[in-house]
Protein backbone atom coordinates (compact mmCIF):
# COMPACT_ATOMS: atom_id res chain seq x y z
CA UNK A 1 0.00 0.00 0.00
CA UNK A 2 1.22 4.00 -0.58
CA UNK A 3 2.57 5.29 2.53
CA UNK A 4 3.67 8.73 2.42
CA UNK A 5 7.69 9.47 3.30
CA UNK A 6 8.37 11.27 6.74
CA UNK A 7 12.10 11.54 7.14
CA UNK A 8 15.21 10.13 6.20
CA UNK A 9 17.70 8.50 7.74
CA UNK A 10 21.47 6.75 6.55
CA UNK A 11 21.98 3.00 7.32
CA UNK A 12 25.20 1.34 8.35
CA UNK A 13 26.27 0.99 4.60
CA UNK A 14 25.93 5.05 4.19
CA UNK A 15 22.60 4.34 2.11
CA UNK A 16 19.76 6.61 2.48
CA UNK A 17 16.53 5.30 3.82
CA UNK A 18 13.32 6.67 3.10
CA UNK A 19 11.11 6.87 6.56
CA UNK A 20 7.58 6.07 5.57
CA UNK A 21 4.52 7.38 7.94
CA UNK A 22 3.92 3.40 8.82
CA UNK A 23 7.49 2.97 10.58
CA UNK A 24 8.82 1.23 8.04
CA UNK A 25 11.86 2.38 6.29
CA UNK A 26 12.58 1.67 2.33
CA UNK A 27 15.93 2.33 0.70
CA UNK A 28 15.99 5.13 -1.41
CA UNK A 29 19.28 4.25 -3.05
CA UNK A 30 20.58 5.81 -6.64
CA UNK A 31 22.85 3.30 -8.83
CA UNK A 32 22.80 4.38 -12.20
CA UNK A 33 22.07 2.92 -14.81
CA UNK A 34 18.83 0.21 -12.80
CA UNK A 35 17.82 3.02 -9.89
CA UNK A 36 17.91 6.70 -10.89
CA UNK A 37 16.80 8.33 -7.49
CA UNK A 38 19.65 11.57 -8.15
CA UNK A 39 17.19 13.29 -5.83
CA UNK A 40 18.07 11.05 -2.99
CA UNK A 41 21.92 13.02 -3.15
CA UNK A 42 21.14 16.34 -2.23
CA UNK A 43 19.43 17.45 1.40
CA UNK A 44 17.16 19.91 -1.07
CA UNK A 45 16.04 16.50 -3.38
CA UNK A 46 15.38 14.63 -0.17
CA UNK A 47 13.10 18.05 1.11
CA UNK A 48 11.62 17.81 -1.92
CA UNK A 49 10.64 14.58 -1.77
CA UNK A 50 9.01 14.26 1.40
CA UNK A 51 5.64 13.40 1.62
CA UNK A 52 5.52 11.31 -1.64
CA UNK A 53 4.35 8.63 -1.63
CA UNK A 54 5.81 4.95 -1.71
CA UNK A 55 4.57 1.62 -2.03
CA UNK A 56 4.93 -0.15 1.07
CA UNK A 57 4.75 -4.00 0.92
CA UNK A 58 5.93 -4.83 4.61
CA UNK A 59 2.40 -2.98 5.28
CA UNK A 60 0.30 -5.19 2.82
CA UNK A 61 2.18 -8.10 4.50
CA UNK A 62 1.56 -6.90 8.10
CA UNK A 63 4.88 -7.14 9.53
CA UNK A 64 5.19 -4.42 12.57
CA UNK A 65 8.31 -2.31 12.25
CA UNK A 66 11.25 -3.02 14.82
CA UNK A 67 11.58 -0.47 17.13
CA UNK A 68 8.06 0.48 18.63
CA UNK A 69 7.16 0.72 22.06
CA UNK A 70 3.38 -0.30 23.25
CA UNK A 71 2.15 2.72 25.32
CA UNK A 72 -1.60 1.48 25.34
CA UNK A 73 -4.11 -1.46 25.92
CA UNK A 74 -7.61 -1.98 25.90
CA UNK A 75 -10.44 -3.77 28.73
CA UNK A 76 -9.91 -7.54 28.04
CA UNK A 77 -13.21 -7.88 25.96
CA UNK A 78 -15.21 -11.31 26.01
CA UNK A 79 -17.63 -11.45 22.90
CA UNK A 80 -20.87 -10.36 24.76
CA UNK A 81 -18.98 -7.30 25.36
CA UNK A 82 -17.04 -6.22 22.63
CA UNK A 83 -17.73 -2.40 21.92
CA UNK A 84 -19.62 -1.19 18.69
CA UNK A 85 -16.39 0.99 17.31
CA UNK A 86 -14.28 -2.47 17.04
CA UNK A 87 -17.27 -3.93 14.90
CA UNK A 88 -17.67 -1.61 12.25
CA UNK A 89 -15.02 -0.57 10.13
CA UNK A 90 -12.06 1.60 11.79
CA UNK A 91 -8.36 2.75 11.27
CA UNK A 92 -5.65 3.82 14.06
CA UNK A 93 -3.55 6.84 13.19
CA UNK A 94 -0.86 7.75 11.83
CA UNK A 95 2.39 5.66 12.79
CA UNK A 96 0.13 3.39 15.37
CA UNK A 97 -0.19 -0.04 14.95
CA UNK A 98 -1.95 -2.39 17.17
CA UNK A 99 -1.84 -6.06 18.17
CA UNK A 100 -4.98 -7.94 18.29
CA UNK A 101 -4.26 -10.63 21.51
CA UNK A 102 -6.83 -13.78 22.03
CA UNK A 103 -6.51 -14.61 25.32
CA UNK A 104 -8.85 -17.79 24.60
CA UNK A 105 -11.33 -18.85 22.12
CA UNK A 106 -10.95 -17.36 18.70
CA UNK A 107 -11.83 -14.06 16.76
CA UNK A 108 -12.41 -13.07 13.33
CA UNK A 109 -10.31 -10.32 12.34
CA UNK A 110 -11.31 -7.99 8.66
CA UNK A 111 -8.88 -5.99 6.71
CA UNK A 112 -10.94 -4.31 4.84
CA UNK A 113 -8.51 -1.27 4.14
CA UNK A 114 -5.96 -4.16 2.32
CA UNK A 115 -7.63 -6.13 0.64
CA UNK A 116 -10.31 -7.59 2.14
CA UNK A 117 -9.00 -10.42 3.94
CA UNK A 118 -10.34 -12.30 6.51
CA UNK A 119 -8.14 -13.81 9.52
CA UNK A 120 -8.67 -16.07 12.65
CA UNK A 121 -7.06 -14.86 15.48
CA UNK A 122 -6.26 -17.79 18.05
CA UNK A 123 -4.05 -17.73 21.43
CA UNK A 124 -1.22 -18.62 18.81
CA UNK A 125 -2.02 -16.06 15.95
CA UNK A 126 -1.83 -12.43 17.09
CA UNK A 127 -3.60 -9.54 14.79
CA UNK A 128 -1.14 -7.15 13.27
CA UNK A 129 -3.59 -3.55 12.69
CA UNK A 130 -1.69 -1.65 10.23
CA UNK A 131 -2.01 2.19 10.49
CA UNK A 132 -5.01 3.74 9.23
CA UNK A 133 -5.90 0.74 7.60
CA UNK A 134 -9.71 0.02 7.89
CA UNK A 135 -10.42 -3.27 9.82
CA UNK A 136 -13.18 -5.15 12.24
CA UNK A 137 -13.60 -7.89 14.34
CA UNK A 138 -16.64 -10.34 14.58
CA UNK A 139 -16.73 -12.72 17.40
CA UNK A 140 -17.00 -16.30 16.68
CA UNK A 141 -18.09 -18.14 19.47
CA UNK A 142 -16.31 -17.52 23.11
CA UNK A 143 -13.46 -15.38 23.37
CA UNK A 144 -11.48 -13.09 25.17
CA UNK A 145 -9.30 -10.94 24.03
CA UNK A 146 -7.78 -7.40 24.43
CA UNK A 147 -5.67 -4.93 21.97
CA UNK A 148 -2.25 -3.50 22.55
CA UNK A 149 -1.02 -0.02 21.03
CA UNK A 150 2.64 0.46 19.71
CA UNK A 151 4.09 3.39 18.52
CA UNK A 152 7.53 5.04 17.91
CA UNK A 153 7.19 6.90 21.04
CA UNK A 154 9.20 9.85 22.36
ZN1 LIG B 1 4.85 0.15 5.90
Amino acid sequence: MQRPITGYHKDDADDWVAELSCGHGQHVRHRPPFLLRPWSLTAEGRDSMLGTQLDCVRCDRLEMPDGLTPYKRTPEFEEGTIPGGLRKNHATKAGVWGVIHVISGQLRYHVDGLDGRELLLTPETRGIVAPEVLHHVAPDGPVRFFVEFHSRGA
